[in-house]
């Protein structure tokens, strides 16, 4: 049986050690590209890792202690990293140039170093109680098949207690499954691979657009995957989704559930 956590503070630029560099030569050599000067000790971290065929990360990636060593390697004040954050996740900016308050010349850095993605579903599903399915399609990564991952809507009205209704998106953190739980449809897929931050986050982007004007109330980690299987960006898209340069969602709404895997 699953068990939920409710998530406690994040703190500040929560990666650690786990941020090292990647250990294929040839994620060293990316990463070498885009370091933005000379001496630079800036990495592309795991958590950017794509596949082959791609240049630049998504900056939607990127914690904020990660960014701010991408500033500071640029020549910049790392209190930028949090001014680029905000514009990249709270006002959805829809490219770096879009960045009034940034100077221009961080701008073009900005836009040769990163890409900025955008998760949309392919599809929409309504059921007769409300419930609405969204389907994301990804596109192959780290050398794995394509995969397609689901969100779903799930509005609660009406509530006895008079409580105030409610609105929860649950959303995946893996493509497919590698636990195995008997019940579960997930589980006869397998594992295809783990999501990237900008891929969690970005279900919930997805998932408030659909929403709107209605807020979306609760987040709960319970839809494909094992959310602590997949450790490190699951931490980097909380970080995100609390930030109040991101989604300035309170820890007491957000639920990650597990089968008790220990990270
Ligand atoms: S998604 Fe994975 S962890 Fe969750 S119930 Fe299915 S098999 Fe188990």
């Amino acid at each position: 049986m699953r068990s939920t956590a409710r998530t406690g503070p994040i703190p500040p630029g929560g990666r650690s050690a786990s941020s090292s560099p990647g250990s294929s030569s040839r994620a060293r050599r990316s990463a070498d590209r885009l370091r933005p000067g000379r001496g630079a000790s800036w990495r592309r971290p795991p958590s950017c890792a794509r596949d082959s065929s791609s240049v630049s990360p998504d900056i939607k990636n990127l914690s904020r202690a990660e960014l701010e060593r991408w500033c500071m390697d640029a020549g910049e004040p790392p209190y930028r990293a949090a001014q680029i954050l905000a514009w990249v996740h709270r006002k959805g900016a829809a490219d770096f140039a879009a960045m009034s308050s940034l100077p221009r010349a961080l701008r073009a850095r900005l836009a040769e170093a990163f890409t900025l993605g955008r998760l949309e579903p392919a599809v929409v599903a309504e059921a007769r109680d409300g419930t609405r399915k969204l389907l994301f399609r990804l596109p192959p990564a780290d050398g794995k098949r394509p995969a397609a991952i689901e969100s779903v809507l799930i509005p609660q009205v009406d509530r006895p207690t008079g409580a105030r209704d409610r609105l929860t998106l649950c959303i995946s953190t893996q493509a497919g499954c590698g636990m195995g739980c008997g019940f579960c449809a997930t589980a006869a897929m397998g594992l295809v691979r783990n999501l990237f931050p900008a891929e969690i986050v970005g279900q919930v982007s997805a998932g408030g657009a659909l929403a709107a004007p209605r807020p979306l109330t609760n987040i709960v980690l319970m839809g494909m995957g094992e959310p602590l299987a997949n450790y490190d960006a699951v931490r980097t898209a909380l970080e995100i989704l609390t930030a109040e340069w991101g989604y300035a969602i309170s820890p007491r709404r957000i639920t990650v559930s597990t089968v008790g895997l220990a990270p």
